[in-house]
This record gives C-alpha cells, structure tokens and sequence, in this order.
C-alpha cells in the first residue's frame, strides 16, 4: 500500500461514523495524520471514537457530533478543530445519504431536502473551513457519484443533484486554485456501507445473507468486477486526492464503481 507521512497535517472527515467516512478516518489516522470527525448521532460518534482510540493509542482524534446542513454547528465544530489542533489540511465532505424516490413519488420538498443535502453538506463545512484550508494551501475532497454522470430512474432527484454538485466542484476548484486549495471528488457506485445494511435489514428475502444479497445485487446491477466495494476502496481514491500525492489534480474526480460506469 502506498502511503505518505501526514504527521503535520489535520484531516477533517464529514460523516466519518460510519462506512467510507470512517475508512478515511482510519486511512489518515494511519498516515500519522490528527483527524476530526462528525457525525450527527452522538451513540454512534462515540463508539466509533472509542474503536480507533482502541486500534490506534496514539491516535490524535476529535468526535464532534454536528449536523453539516446547520451552519451554526458547522461554525461551531470549525472553531473546535482550530482550537484542539490549529489548523485543517484536508476537509472531506462526505456526510449524507441517497433518497430512493422517482418523478412520481418525489413530492416538492422532497426534493427541496435533496437538494439541500446535496448542496449544503458541502456548502457549509467548505465555507466553515475554508480560512484554515487557505492557511494551510490544503485540499477538499467530495464524496460524489456515479449517478452524478449516469442518473438512474429510480433515484431521480438524487441523481439531479449529484451532477450539480460536479459542477459545484468544478468551480470551486478554479475559485479557489489562486488560493492553493485543491478542490476534487470521487464518484462512487456501490459501496458496502451503512446504508447498504440499512436496505438489506429492510429489503433482503427472510434469512437472505448480506453475502447473498450484495452478490445478488452486484449481479443484478452488472457490476463488472461483481462486487460491491470497500469502504476502504472509497477511502483510498479519497486519500491520494486529499494528499500531497495528487499535487497537480484539481477540478478532477476519480471513478470507484467496479466498472459500472458505461461511458468512455
Ligand atoms: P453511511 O450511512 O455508512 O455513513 C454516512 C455518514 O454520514 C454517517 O457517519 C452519518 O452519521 C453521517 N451523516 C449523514 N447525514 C449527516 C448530516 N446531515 N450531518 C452530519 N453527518 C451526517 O453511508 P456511506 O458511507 O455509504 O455514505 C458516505 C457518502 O457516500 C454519502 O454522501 C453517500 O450519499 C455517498 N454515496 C454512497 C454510496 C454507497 O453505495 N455507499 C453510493 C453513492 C454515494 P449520522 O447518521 O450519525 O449523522
């Protein structure tokens, strides 16, 4: 595994409780990074803190529950980072979820709420730490995807507002490239995370295995390396976009599906 010594940098990981969050969590923490990370549920951000305090001792960790859609929370976990650890080098936005919904079962506000998810998560936390990020000449990386480029019925508004976001992302990268700020995304397909076992509790036939129903689904959906993927997979595109080792990407995104996506 290639790795890079982050001894002197801050990592700040939105969502960072739970699947690809965590994983990046993990990554930085091994890369001797310090890293703090939110989440909204304060059960969940504890357990997972105590963990990585358990896996790495030394660990330099900040758990701050916020809720990224809340600017006065955002505010707030920002000014926590600076004053435990002084500075942020790389902000991952990665905090939210997907909503299963078609033109017909989307009401008004529900698409109101997902474009405000979509949107605002990485609104607020990149405005929030951006005087840090410009301090350091540091970098921002989205979690997007691949729906993003090739929307699926099912998932309509979802979709919609992923590909804003590419855009988004596109022009952050220039506005804030005189700054040194490097600005970047990952578009995923399926990853094995939270909310896959969220659906697999509600959607798997009785006593269907996670293996069985991911294998179904990877199937079903003609993923070409018939799997889903890791959190840690996810986590390691994050990782090199995040780094010093894509020094001369921005503007870019990284495609981690399998090979699902279908365009050239
Ligand atoms: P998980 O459900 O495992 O993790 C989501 C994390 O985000 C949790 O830590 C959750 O904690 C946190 N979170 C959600 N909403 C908020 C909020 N408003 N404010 C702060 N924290 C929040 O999911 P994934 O790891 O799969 O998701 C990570 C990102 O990847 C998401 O943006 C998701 O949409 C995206 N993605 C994932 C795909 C997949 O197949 N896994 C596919 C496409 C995109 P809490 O609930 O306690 O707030």
């Amino acid at each position: 595994m290639i790795t890079i010594d982050l001894s002197d940098r801050v990592a700040v990981v939105t969502g960072g409780s739970s699947g690809i969050g965590l994983a990046c969590v993990e990554r930085f923490l091994e890369a001797g990074a310090a890293v703090a990370f939110c989440g909204r549920d304060q059960a969940r951000l504890d357990a997972a803190r105590d963990k990585l305090q358990q896996k790495y001792p030394q660990a330099r960790l900040l758990a701050h529950a916020c809720n990224v859609l809340d600017a006065e929370e955002v505010g707030a976990f920002a000014d926590a980072v600076r004053s435990h650890f002084g500075r942020t080098d790389m902000l991952i936005n990665n905090a939210g979820q997907g909503r299963v919904s078609t033109f017909a079962t989307t009401t008004d506000d529900a698409w109101r709420e997902e474009l405000e998810l979509k949107y605002f998560s990485l609104l607020r936390p990149t405005r929030a730490f951006l005087p840090m990020l410009r301090e350091a000449r540091g970098s921002i990386v989205c979690t997007n995807s691949l729906l993003a480029l090739q929307p699926e019925p099912h998932m309509v508004a979802t979709s919609s507002a992923r590909a804003g976001v590419v855009s988004l992302t596109k022009s952050l990268a220039t506005e804030l490239a005189p700054d040194g700020v490097r600005v970047n995304s990952i578009l995923v397909g399926l990853i094995e995370s939270g909310q896959w076992r969220r659906r697999h509790a509600e959607q798997a036939r009785e006593g269907q295995s996670w293996e069985d129903y991911t294998g179904e689904l990877a199937r079903k959906k003609g993923i070409p390396l018939g799997r889903l993927g890791l959190p840690d997979e996810a986590a390691q595109a994050i990782f090199f976009l995040a780094t010093p080792m894509s020094s001369y990407t921005t503007g870019s995104h990284i495609d981690v599906s399998g090979g699902l996506a279908k365009h050239v």
